[in-house]
């Protein structure tokens, strides 16, 4: 069978279709994007009156936002410390607040539109999943009460095991990711917003009033841009292709044997371990989300991924049955910050990335934040997300091993070896020489195969085929592909060129 991931939340979600753009429009506030991001920042400008459009390529909650492990709190695995020295107290503290608004935002909303999301109020934590790491978290706990985070040191932890200490953050949230951004987007709509699905952005045109070309021909004039993608689809002056990198997840839901206690719960180090109960109809649900790794960069066989998460999920409650397996992925900056704010002084056109995987707070935080600065020219936090703070120079080991690496990888892939077609698979896809020139290949179950020039659109570096999903995925900025060549996600803008699709049998005996 071909790859049918789906996430629990796409799958027991609701979602409302809008309708594809089919005119071209002039609008005050272009929004493209509708994930958590692009749809809280349309809700909080229809509450202030306005009356934005939001674009996007697929349906609501397709990316990032539609696969979490649906935590919302202000406890990001080890992150106050980081930030403490690398910014100082006051920047940490800056965080705490800002994602302190966002929860309390979420709390609002939920009631003020009595949004049925199953929110619910758990202590979150973080655990030493190693003795090694078991500073970390100490470290990270003394950050916490300098701060004034209410927070606990737990130091013999029952759960989980091999759980070398652990740090709890009291009242922190988890909800139905799904629900809750298409019950936003309802809001947003009833209060004056227009969505438009199907409709892709793919090119800018950075001028005063800004104009967006559509894949399907239209354009959009707009005097406010929003890029609500994840990776930003302009880049402006930011060299972001250097400063974000993509880091994909894998997660599963099962219905557990047994019960375990309360709260979420994240290791510190690898492999990831990222755990909280979710209740259906009155029935608990374990969400088991992990095994992280640089997109286009992982192990031979993904599909391996899963199976750790379920192996995991039996240790701490048992298995009964698998609900739902899927993965997806999100950027990382150097610093753990995301970029929020105009991507140059002056202009009209905003950011929000990077938010290392606690996107469900900084994507709400962030669509308050460009809310303020279109309708007031000014929001709080604007510095500490600024894309001009010294990020890079700040982190020198992240930035050599991984900020530096997508570059590296443009050049090595061309150097690689390919394989030949031998012992191709039903189901498999690697890289071969075809009419020479490098060549991805993939053989279905139906014994076709499609032959892919796997060069990315975006800056042409070669992918690798991702076994688990059955996708074409790039190494160095996250650019996704469907073993048909379709764009599914990332920074390209085009989709890859067909070479041959044909009989498995007639390329063998050909
Ligand atoms: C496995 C996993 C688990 C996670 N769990 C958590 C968690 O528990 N808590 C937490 O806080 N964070 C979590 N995160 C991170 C969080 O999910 C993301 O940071 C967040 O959802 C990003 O939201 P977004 O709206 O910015 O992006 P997305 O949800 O990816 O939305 C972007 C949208 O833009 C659209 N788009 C892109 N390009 C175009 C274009 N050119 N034209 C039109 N539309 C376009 C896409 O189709 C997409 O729908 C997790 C991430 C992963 C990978």
């Amino acid at each position: 069978m071909e790859s049918q991931n789906i996430s629990y939340w796409n799958k027991t979600g609701e979602k409302t279709s809008y309708p594809a753009l089919d005119r071209d429009m002039e609008t005050d506030i272009l929004i493209i994007g509708g994930g958590i991001t692009g749809i809280t920042c349309a809700y909080c400008l229809a509450l202030k009156g306005l009356r934005p459009v939001l674009i996007e390529a697929g349906e609501l909650c397709d990316g990032t936002t539609g696969n979490t492990t649906g935590k919302v709190t202000i406890q990001h695995g080890i992150i106050y410390s980081n930030i403490e020295r690398k910014h100082g107290e006051e920047a940490a503290s800056l965080y705490a607040q800002s994602q302190n608004s966002a929860l309390n935002f979420v709390r609002e909303t939920v009631r003020r539109e009595s949004i049925d999301c199953q929110l619910m109020e758990n202590t979150a934590y973080v655990y030493a999943s190693t003795i090694k790491d078991k500073t970390s978290v100490e470290e990270e706990y003394e950050a916490a009460r300098r701060l004034g985070i209410d927070a606990e040191l737990i130091i013999k932890p029952g759960f989980p095991t091999g759980n070398f200490g652990m740090l709890g953050f009291k009242n922190q949230l988890v909800f139905h990711s799904v629900r809750y951004v298409s019950a936003l987007a309802k809001a947003a709509v009833s209060k004056g917003t227009k969505i438009y699905c199907s409709t892709k952005a793919i090119k800018v045109e950075d001028e005063d009033v800004k104009t967006v070309h559509c894949e399907n021909g239209i354009t959009i004039r707009a005097r406010h841009l929003v890029m609500a993608t994840q990776y930003p689809i302009y880049d402006g002056p930011n060299l972001f292709f250097a400063r974000l990198y993509a880091k994909r997840s894998y997660g599963v839901a099962v219905r557990p044997k047994r019960n375990w206690p309360d709260g979420s719960f994240i290791n510190t180090g690898e492999p990831t371990r990222s755990i909280r109960a979710h209740v259906e109809n009155g029935d608990r649900v374990l969400i088991v989300v992990g095994e992280n790794h640089p997109t286009g960069r992982g192990d031979e066989d993904m599909e391996s991924h899963y199976q750790k998460l379920i192996t995991f999920a039996s240790e701490i409650a048992g298995v009964d049955e698998v609900l739902a397996k899927w993965s997806a992925q999100d950027y990382d900056t150097p610093d753990q910050i995301p970029y929020i704010g105009r991507i140059s002084d002056n202009n009209n056109i905003y950011v929000a990335s990077g938010y290392g995987k606690w996107g469900l707070s900084n994507g709400t935080l962030a669509g308050n934040m460009i809310s303020d600065l279109i309708s007031t020219g000014s929001c709080d936090y604007e510095g500490l997300y600024s894309r001009t703070r010294s990020d890079i120079l700040t982190s020198p080991l992240k930035t050599i091993t991984e900020v530096f690496t997508p570059i590296g990888e443009l050049i090595k892939s061309k150097l690689e070896g390919t394989e030949d077609l031998s012992g191709l698979e039903r189901g498999e896809g690697r890289v071969i020489r075809f009419e020479g020139q490098k060549a991805g290949i993939y053989r279905d179950f139906d014994d076709r195969v499609t032959i892919l020039d796997i060069t990315c659109t975006h800056m042409k570096t070669e992918l690798n085929f991702n076994s688990a999903e059955k996708t074409w995925d790039c190494p160095a900025h996250g650019g996704r592909f469907n073993t048909e060549g379709k764009l599914l996600e990332g920074p390209p803008k085009h989709n890859l060129e067909l070479l041959y699709q044909g009989k498995f049998s007639d390329l063998i005996d050909g």
